[in-house]
């Protein structure tokens, strides 16, 4: 097996960096996933045990906003059906367990106590020493520049040669839409800062995810070593990945100062560090992991929407195992291109 890189993962120029990743069961975006984040979750156990270093920080998750918001009516829904184990903590309970956060009047809580923080810079450094353990010839800094379907497969050129297999993977990220010049692909990519702040007050919060009433995501870690990290969801700018705006500006940096001052008041100081990461979006949302339409060697698995991360070890698995058998797994089937799957409805 060749595996291509433009860079050298882990690198902080594409979606998989800065520290921390969520990874919950209760998945607000639609029950469907939850076997396949069982499953991830376990796999990155297996593979924090192999690797014989911590992947993944345990501590819980709380999922704060209304009742009918799309994060708490979906992760309860997802609970509810999954038979996950979650609490529904009304206000003042909420106030009492979580003294430090400031939910508005008509939030409630959803706490998931198995959820964690992966640290995606330390996973995929196991993932790549895994696989050159297992054989994997790993060429970084060598960015494919074009793939053609040949007789017997597919051709690849780098800067570096011409390669030849029978299937081929494109994981690309951000990068994905320049593979596909032929593809009516949809895919557009979005700007996010993380910020970390100096932590202020006696109380950490735990990893927590809110929805405002203005729809407005935000979410943030409790201190791991380099302070609370907030950062938010969507609404960010939609950017080409040659020339991402890689420093935060004065206007984003007192927009989440001033959500962390309404709903962590008194917890964060000074600015310490932040990191911009890309997002690369389907139009629902959704992943697109799929037969290229027209080249059946061709595997399209990224479009991950934000959203992707914790399910890299799970997918991975999946993945491997449809190109060497040919037979896709069921959950895979979900994220075919958008015209037959089920997703789009609850
Ligand atoms: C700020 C932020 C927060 C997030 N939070 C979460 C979270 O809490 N939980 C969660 O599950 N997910 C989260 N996500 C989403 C998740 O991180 C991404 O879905 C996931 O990391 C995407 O991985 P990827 O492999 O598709 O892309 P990448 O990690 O960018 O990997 C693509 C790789 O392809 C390489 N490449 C590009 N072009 C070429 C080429 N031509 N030839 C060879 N190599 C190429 C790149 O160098 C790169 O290494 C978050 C994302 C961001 C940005």
């Amino acid at each position: 097996m060749l595996g291509f890189d433009r860079h050298a993962p882990p690198h902080a120029l594409g979606s998989s960096h800065g520290r921390s990743r969520i990874i919950r069961q209760a998945y607000f975006e639609h029950p469907d996933y939850v076997p396949l984040v069982q499953r991830a979750l376990l796999l990155w156990n297996e593979l924090q045990h192999a690797a014989g270093r911590p992947l993944l920080a345990p501590g819980g998750a709380l999922m704060l906003g209304s009742p009918d918001s799309s994060l708490i009516a979906g992760a309860a829904d997802s609970a509810r059906r999954h038979g996950l184990e979650h609490e529904w903590l009304e206000q003042p309970e909420l106030a009492r367990r979580f003294p430090q956060l400031c939910p508005e009047p008509g939030m409630v809580g959803l706490w998931e106590p198995t959820a964690a923080a992966l640290v995606p810079e330390a996973c995929v450094g196991a993932q790549l020493e895994m696989a050159r353990a297992a054989g994997a010839e790993l060429h970084l800094n060598e960015p494919i520049l074009e793939w053609s379907p040949t007789a017997q497969g597919i051709s690849v050129t780098t800067a570096q040669g011409v390669y030849r297999a029978e299937q081929l993977v494109l994981a690309a990220g951000s990068h994905l839409p320049d593979l596909l010049p032929d593809v009516d692909h949809g895919l557009w990519i979005e700007r996010q800062v993380q910020y970390w702040f100096e932590p202020l007050g006696h109380s950490a919060p735990p990893i927590h995810l809110w929805e405002l009433a203005d729809g407005t995501f935000l979410y943030g870690f409790p201190d791991y070593g380099d302070g609370l990290k907030l950062a938010l969801h969507h609404g960010g700018e939609v950017t080409n990945p040659d020339a991402v705006r890689r420093s935060h500006d004065a206007q984003e940096l007192a927009r989440l100062r001033g959500l962390a001052e309404r709903f962590l008041p008194g917890l964060t100081g000074r600015l310490l560090a932040t990191e911009v990461c890309l997002y690369t979006n389907t139009s629902d949302g959704h992943f697109w992991i799929d037969r290229h339409p027209d080249h059946a060697a061709v595997l399209i698995a990224s479009a991950c929407s934000g959203h992707g991360f914790k399910f890299a070890s799970a997918l991975g698995e999946s993945i491997a195992a449809w190109i060497a058998t040919g037979r896709q797994s069921p959950e895979l089937s979900l994220f075919a291109h958008r015209s037959t799957t089920g997703l789009a409805t609850r």
